[in-house]
């Protein structure tokens, strides 16, 4: 049982950074508060990181990512890293059916494309469906690419089975009021990343940003919200190279993501 086998270091960070202070009020008694965030300073979300399997360093990136979305916003992360490096892995969190109830958002950073058994899709989309909401991150989008049923897919918002080649691909912002994107410049280029080619947008879909395939000009989402059943779902299919998760506009955007989608409000 490796759960937990990165998580102190993320769980210590978020303790230290996150920490508790307490304030007296008028008549002495003791509240808790949290430290001043730009994006949000309330009690700490509660997220849940789920990442493994082929082709990215997640260990890094999850550091990366914590790291980032820490400095903005207060998040308390617990991390799941496990499922190897292979593309096909069934983990046993998800045989728990209440596997996702102590969270306030759930990240999915995994990279499973070979693994197709539906019961076990339906056990990860039903907790999504049933009301915790999710950010997906770039091979979540070709996790369970094999699998004949479209659970997974719909849950993610798109459909993308392949990518481009790696490039720093120019993003154009489509929805700059929605909430995810009040803070994304017009003008970013990506770091070196795979443009994911997206072949179906499902119908709860709102595209907040598009970027160019550089072969065939084509225009594909980038960014977008989703509603599933009770969730709301935001998705990117960036997120391959470590560059990315270092750079300060996708960290902020993946706060703000998880903010929104958590229902979280903003409290300065
Ligand atoms: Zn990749």
């Amino acid at each position: 049982m490796n759960r937990f086998r990165y998580p102190l270091f993320l769980v210590l960070i978020a303790t230290l950074v996150v920490g508790v202070g307490y304030a007296q009020n008028k008549k002495g008694k003791k509240e808790k508060s949290w430290p001043k965030k730009e994006f949000y300073s309330g009690e700490p979300i509660k997220a849940l990181i789920i990442t493994g399997g082929c082709c990215h360093n997640y260990l890094y990136q999850t550091f990366a990512m914590g790291s980032g979305i820490q400095k903005v916003a207060n998040v308390d992360f617990e991390i799941v890293n496990v499922g190897g490096k292979g593309t096909e892995a069934k983990i046993d969190l998800y045989n728990n059916p209440d596997w996702a109830k102590p969270y306030d958002v759930v990240i999915h950073n995994e990279c499973f494309a070979n693994t197709a058994d539906p019961e076990y899709i339906e056990k990860i989309t039903k907790a999504h469906r049933d009301g915790v909401p999710a950010l997906v991150i770039h091979c979540a989008m070709h996790s369970y690419r094999a699998a004949e049923v479209d659970d997974w897919r719909e849950f993610l918002g798109v459909t993308s089975r392949r990518h481009d080649h790696q490039s720093n691909y120019p993003v154009s912002v489509v929805a700059a009021d929605h909430p995810v994107m009040e803070t994304f410049p017009s003008d970013w280029v990506t770091p070196k990343d795979e443009l994911y080619i997206i072949e179906k947008v499902w119908p709860n879909t709102t595209v907040l940003a598009t970027s160019v395939s550089e072969k065939d000009k084509q225009e594909h989402p980038v960014i977008w919200a989703n509603q599933y059943g009770q969730a709301r779902i935001v998705g990117t299919t960036y997120g391959h190279s470590d560059a990315t998760f270092d750079d300060p506009v996708f960290t902020r955007m993946l706060a703000k993501a998880l903010i929104w989608a958590s229902e979280k409000g903003e409290q300065k």
